[in-house]
């Protein structure tokens, strides 16, 4: 674990600094409370602090603020160093947020004690932020295809019609299909058929841009959400799409699975204010079935408010 020492005495500097390096510890250190806000705020700073109360630049109390006011994660687990110890400095620093303090000169003994509390308690947080993040992970993605589930696609959809509608952007929704999936299923196996929905999975994120989001809707359905496009843009990343799955050729046990899309388009542009989520997904859903009914591994595109698909591609 690194820690930081900000303290402007060299020798109880030198002091903090020998001892946490002898018990094992990195050490970083700073001679005053500006050079400290620096390290703390730079790129992957320690995650424990020791701070004497007293230094130039910056006290340690107020350096204190400012890390808590940040609300930064990780946590950043703070020591106070003081010889200050009246009960109301004490209610003071801890209100200030710092987690601990030490009196100065300190007992070596009992310094190695709060910091090696201070470690169990960032491994502890870091352990549930993990837990957490996994939780979230488990919440919003879609087992097995890793692409936004339905529900966090939706919300996203409902993110980006809000924006288009602040901003007066155009945003484009694709309702996309795998092809007669379930002929695949049944000639080739399930396993067969989840190696496909992956694949494709895979493809569609890596042919769409870095803000573009892209969800398992249902069974072989997807859905995505391109943010500032237009009716040409939506449909060249459809195009696009099109031709990358169709250029797929997927290995499954005895077989090559070569899949295709149908794509329907939907379009909000900047003068469209009012559109609801369910009311493009229709829109895009209806296109998608022209797009079967008119042959398969196509784009069409469906027109608000009418819902009726009207460009051939
Ligand atoms: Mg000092």
């Amino acid at each position: 674990m690194r820690i930081l020492v900000a303290d402007d005495e060299p020798m109880s500097r030198r002091l903090l600094q020998s001892s946490l390096t002898k018990w094992g510890y990195e050490v970083v250190t700073a001679a005053d409370g500006l050079a400290a806000l620096a390290v703390l705020q730079g790129a992957e700073p320690p995650s424990l602090a020791i701070l004497d109360w007293m230094m130039p630049g910056m006290e340690g109390v107020k350096l204190c603020e400012e890390i808590r006011a940040k609300k930064a994660e990780p946590y950043t687990y703070v020591i106070l160093l003081t010889n200050r110890h009246s009960l109301g400095d004490i209610i003071q620093g801890l209100e200030a947020g710092a987690d601990d303090y030490v009196r100065k000169p300190f007992d070596p003994s009992e310094l190695k004690v709060r910091v090696a509390t201070g470690e169990r308690i960032l491994a502890l947080q870091a352990e549930l932020i993990s837990a957490r993040d996994a939780l979230r992970d488990q919440a919003t993605r879609d087992h097995l295809t890793r692409v936004w589930n339905r529900a966090a696609i939706l919300a996203v959809l409902d993110e980006e019609l809000d924006r288009a509608r602040r901003d007066g952007s155009s945003c484009g929704l694709l309702m996309v299909d795998l092809d007669n999936f379930k002929r695949i299923n049944d000639t080739f196996g399930h396993a067969a058929g989840d190696e496909v929905l992956r694949e494709t999975a895979r493809t569609l994120v890596a042919s769409t841009r870095r803000y573009d989001s892209v969800g398992r809707y249902g069974g072989e359905e997807f859905l995505i959400v391109l943010p500032g496009c237009d009716e040409v843009n939506s449909v060249s990343h459809a195009e696009r799409l099109r031709t990358a799955v169709a250029n797929l050729a997927v290995a499954a046990g005895a077989g090559i699975i070569c899949p295709t899309l149908s794509l329907g388009v939907a379009i909000v542009d900047g003068g469209e204010h009012d559109v609801a989520a369910a009311d493009l997904i229709h829109c895009a859903d209806v296109a998608l079935y022209q797009a079967k009914a008119n042959g398969r591994d196509r784009v069409e595109v469906g027109r608000l408010p009418q819902l009726t698909p009207t460009t051939c591609l």
